[in-house]
């Protein structure tokens, strides 16, 4: 006794009793949809670090770790359901995981999103500190600029701030400055601006 890979009735003949698919056609039809599923998530995997140029979490770098795990995690789901719909083999566990992976992307990129776009500027926050060190990875895209400043933030030595272009040209070790922190309105601390002083 096996499941129809397409709808995931039980069935002992080879047609579905159910969809009426005979399992070559509900394999071709199940690794259709697995591949507009894994199109959703792909693309909620750029808006993800997208929104989070825009409104950069003081731990995005964290974030980015956590966000890289579930990346890797989903596409190693998805090839394996491939693989083993290909083997017409047992997948409705796997399915349903997988399934829960696809929204997460677009979930975080609008958590992220409304934490910024909800909060106001009256809320920012001016830390003095002073710049450490600075990071710049260069990326096809816009790379990865980071400003090391001391923290402010009990328990914390450093923050990374997710700086742009300009920011990462302006400032230098052992730079004065003024971090500008807004609180976040779903109470993810995020990075305003930074400021010479
Ligand atoms: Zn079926």
């Amino acid at each position: 006794m096996t499941r129809c890979l397409d709808c995931g009735a039980e069935r002992i003949t080879d047609q579905c009793p159910s969809c009426g698919l005979t399992s070559a056609a509900a394999e071709v039809m199940f690794r259709r949809r697995l591949l507009k599923r894994t199109a959703v998530f792909l693309a909620g995997s750029l808006a993800f670090p997208y929104v989070s140029q825009i409104y950069p979490p003081l731990d995005l770098d964290w974030m980015l770790v956590i966000f890289g795990l579930i990346f890797f995690l989903a596409l190693t789901l998805a090839v394996i359901l491939d693989r083993r719909a290909r083997q017409r083999q047992e997948l409705e566990v796997l399915k349903r995981i997988y399934a829960g992976f696809i929204p997460l992307p677009w979930i975080l990129a609008a958590m992220l999103f409304l934490n910024g776009k909800l909060d106001s500027q009256k809320n920012v926050a001016y830390h003095p500190t002073t710049v450490d060190s600075r990071y710049n990875m260069r990326g096809i895209v816009r790379g990865t600029r980071r400003l090391f400043v001391h923290s402010w933030r009990e328990g914390q030595k450093i923050e990374r701030l997710a700086v742009d272009f300009d920011d990462y040209d302006r400032f230098r070790a052992g730079d004065s400055v003024v971090v500008g922190v807004e609180p976040g309105a779903l109470g993810i601390p995020w990075y305003f601006g930074v400021y010479r002083r």
